[in-house]
Order: structure tokens, then sequence, then C-alpha cells
């Protein structure tokens, strides 16, 4: 994989001030909401998931399922280039950790039990989103 460079950096002092703690907990240290506890995990909105610390384009409404878990989960990202994935080896586990293309920021993990037509499942923190309608995404 080519290196990438994330276009948006902040100190640490910045995001702190920028985010809720919860959000700076998922984001920017690698936390995981609690199943059920977000907002966005029954959300049917039509509209665009954008990144809570960025505002980067992240999933649409459209490729969000059910998947049970108690976390937004979508089938893909919004575009090639939204997300970045890597190699997770914490928690005793291996898992793909996705990330925000252009801050960093962590969104959850992607599993290879999804639905058609990807067969993907990216289990997202509603923490790390910010839901906007499609007039407010512009
Ligand atoms: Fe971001």
């Amino acid at each position: 994989m080519a290196e990438h460079v994330f276009p948006v950096h902040r100190s640490d002092e910045q995001w702190r001030e920028l985010l809720t703690a919860e959000q700076y907990h998922v984001l920017r240290r690698a936390g995981t909401e609690r199943a059920f506890s977000g907002e966005y995990c029954n959300r049917r909105t039509d509209g665009v998931y954008h990144c809570a610390g960025c505002d980067n384009e992240l999933f649409d409404s459209k490729t969000k399922f059910d998947s049970g878990t108690g976390w937004p989960s979508f089938y893909e990202p919004i575009d090639e280039g939204a997300v970045m994935e890597r190699a997770d080896h914490s928690a005793g586990m291996v898992r793909t950790e996705v990330v925000c293309a252009d801050c960093e920021g962590h969104l959850g993990h992607v599993f290879n039990d999804g639905p058609e037509p990807t067969g993907l499942r990216y289990c997202i923190n509603s923490a790390a989103l910010k839901f906007k309608s499609r007039e407010q995404a512009g």
C-alpha cells in the first residue's frame, strides 16, 4: 500500500477542545461506544454520514443496514478514498481497523460477514459520525 498522507492535523489539545469527550475517546483514542448507545444505531433517514472530527464524507445512508450489533453498519464507504483500513492486533484479536482518510480518526472496524453487494460490514461508532441530510451535505 502506498504511503497515505492524512491532510488534517490537529494537536491533542485542539482535538480535546473540538470534540466532545465521547467523540475524543472514539476518534482519537480508538475507543468503542457501548452497543446500542449511539444516536445513529437505528437511524433510517436518507443522507450522508460525515466524520465528526473533520467533516469528511464517509458513508451514504443507502449502504446502511441493520446488523443487529448495536453499532451503525454499512456495506461500503461513500467512495474509495473516504476511509483507510489497517491491521489492528489490539484486544487479543486480529481485526481490520477503519480510520478517516483525512484526519486519521478511528471510526470502527470492517468484517467479512456483511450483506451483498460487497459482503463487508463496516461496524462504525456513532460518536465518530455526524449525519447530514443531502441538502445539508450540499
Ligand atoms: Fe476525519
